[in-house]
């Protein structure tokens, strides 16, 4: 089971986004990597590629390792580490090691 996914919002720990927080809007699960939203913005240099692309420096998202993110619980608001575990109803649902809040 995935530890971050789609729509989580997720804290950063390591690296030059360091401390930044935002929104999962993609997981790249062949890469292990994360694309969140408004984090690690490089400028591309976009050539003319005729009237509809006319090229230019756009900023867009690249991605980052999700082993440098951390989940952000929405119960107790600090960056987590995430179990999993089994409801009585037989599903599997994530927990916050810090405050053991259910995350699904
Ligand atoms: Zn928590």
């Amino acid at each position: 089971m995935q530890k971050i996914r789609r729509d989580d919002t997720v804290f950063v720990v390591k690296g030059k986004e360091r401390g930044r927080t935002g929104p999962v809007r993609k997981v790249i699960p062949g890469d292990q990597r994360v694309i969140v939203t408004g984090v690690n913005m490089v400028k591309r240099h976009l050539r003319p590629r005729g009237p509809q692309q006319p090229g230019g420096i756009v900023e867009r998202e690249a991605p980052i390792s999700w082993a440098n993110v951390a989940l952000l619980c929405q119960s107790c608001g600090k960056p987590t580490r995430t179990g999993v575990r089994h409801q009585a109803d037989g599903r599997k649902v994530r927990f916050c090691k810090r405050c053991d809040a259910n995350l699904d």
